[in-house]
């Protein structure tokens, strides 16, 4: 029989990847805690948590526990005219923690989907009281996923060439700094007397595809303040920074200018399953409540809060809100800012970010995206036992919370040694 990254090849269409220049896919056995283990018999500490999402640790025994007991109960059911315990109690839970103006939860089925259906909150909103908005106001390098709203929305465009003659409409501004906020605040106030803008779509605090760039709190708000004003309505991508992160619930929890719409994904499941979350103010849900039909949101998938999704999602926001995940994240994030200091004055580190257990450093090296430097460094980290995928000319870390501090140590020490050699 032959390995799986032989037979791999034979049916198997990767995403985001040109198949004739990177052919040969590592074949995982098994994951446990912040370990992932290749069919070679190598072990990799899993410094992104698999895009973000096993936050509590692969293979999480209670959480495994819960969705083995729900799938013996309830697998699966219509989410149109049936509804279920599952759904209902993540509702609640998912309430009691998200920003206090959040009323509604409407359920999709990953993270795209989730962004899209907040787009279309947002479109259909205004017409549906009568005064059409047409154009949606996004972030330079903002990411907010790969279906065609989600795709038109994103500003890291460098792949969408075929498809960008049937985007929405979007107009983009630059994140906040102390220095140009200032003058973003004037364009936008000049720009928002049309009455067009129908929402404005951002990734609070830090943008993760842009290689974790992080932004001004303050001047987002500053922002968001606006925006409101002009009944822009504001729909945070929370798919990235959501449960836990930032170092708080949400990333929205550092702003006092609360969102009118929050879309989740990712980590909401603990990686377990996928699920999508988009949830919108009582204002929001009212524009669509209505005698006439035609005003409802008429946007539905088939695995639309799937309970065992539904589950394990429960089973996260419980390990979230406990003391001992609460203190891993209190650990993780003291630990990378002692790492923090120990290198930034190293000759090959530009710039250092941290945001809660969110840790990027920018080498000191100019480089065109997905570059080679880019692909050496990976190897360099596998070669020695780490998984992290460099964006560009930034290495970032984003583990599960309970990466043990040894663990982290070795996520360090290759990191080190890569900016000490000549890779
Ligand atoms: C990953 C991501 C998405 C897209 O989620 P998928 O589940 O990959 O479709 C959207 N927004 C942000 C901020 C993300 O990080």
């Amino acid at each position: 029989m032959k390995n799986l990254t032989e037979r791999d090849k034979k049916y198997i269409w990767h995403p985001l990847t040109q198949h004739k220049l990177n052919s040969d896919m590592l074949g995982i056995v098994k994951a446990k805690g912040a370990i992932l283990y290749d069919e070679n018999g190598g072990e990799y500490i899993d410094g992104i948590a698999s895009w973000y999402t096993s936050m509590y640790g692969h293979c999480n025994e209670y959480i495994l526990e819960k969705v083995q007991h729900q799938m013996a109960v309830l697998d699966q059911v219509v989410f149109s005219g049936f509804t279920h315990e599952p759904a209902i109690r993540l509702s609640e839970e998912l309430i009691n923690i998200l920003p206090s103006n959040q009323q509604k939860i409407f359920f999709s089925d990953n993270g795209s989907t989730a962004t899209e259906v907040g787009i279309k909150m947002a479109l259909q909103y205004h017409y549906n009281r009568g005064n059409k908005r047409k154009v949606l106001l996004a972030f330079e390098e903002g990411f907010h996923g790969d279906t065609f709203g989600a795709m038109s929305v994103s500003g890291l465009s460098v792949y969408n060439g075929p498809f960008e003659d049937y985007f929405i409409k979007v107009e983009r501004i630059l994140t906040p700094t102390k220095e140009n906020v200032g003058d973003i605040l004037l364009q936008l106030t000049e720009r928002l007397s049309q009455n067009d803008i129908a929402g404005f779509i951002y990734e609070p605090l830090v943008q993760g595809a842009a290689a974790m760039k992080m932004h001004d709190a303050e001047g987002l708000n500053m922002i968001l303040e606006l925006l409101n004003k002009h009944q822009v309505l504001l729909i945070a991508d929370e798919v990235m920074t959501g449960f836990g992160k930032t170092g708080k619930n949400f990333a929205s929890d550092h702003l006092p200018v609360k969102p009118d719409i929050i879309c989740l994904s990712k980590a909401l499941t603990a990686g377990l399953m996928p699920m999508g979350v988009t949830s919108c103010t009582q204002q929001v849900y009212d524009a669509f409540y209505s005698t006439d039909i035609a005003k409802g949101l008429f946007h539905g998938h088939t695995y639309t809060a799937n309970p065992l999704a539904c589950v394990a999602a429960l089973a996260g926001i419980e390990l979230l809100q406990s003391e001992q995940i609460q203190k891993d994240i209190r650990r993780v994030i003291k630990s990378h800012q002692e790492f923090g200091l120990k290198i930034k004055g190293h000759p090959k580190v530009a710039e250092i970010r941290q945001c809660g257990i969110i840790f990027a450093l920018d080498l000191n090296i100019k480089m065109e995206r997905y570059g080679r430097l880019r692909d050496r460094l990976f190897n360099f980290f596998m070669t020695h036992g780490v998984f992290l995928r460099p964006l560009g000319n930034t290495i970032y870390i984003l583990a599960p919370y309970t990466i043990t501090a040894s663990q982290l140590k070795r996520v360090y020490d290759i990191i080190e040694l890569a900016l000490d050699s000549e890779v």
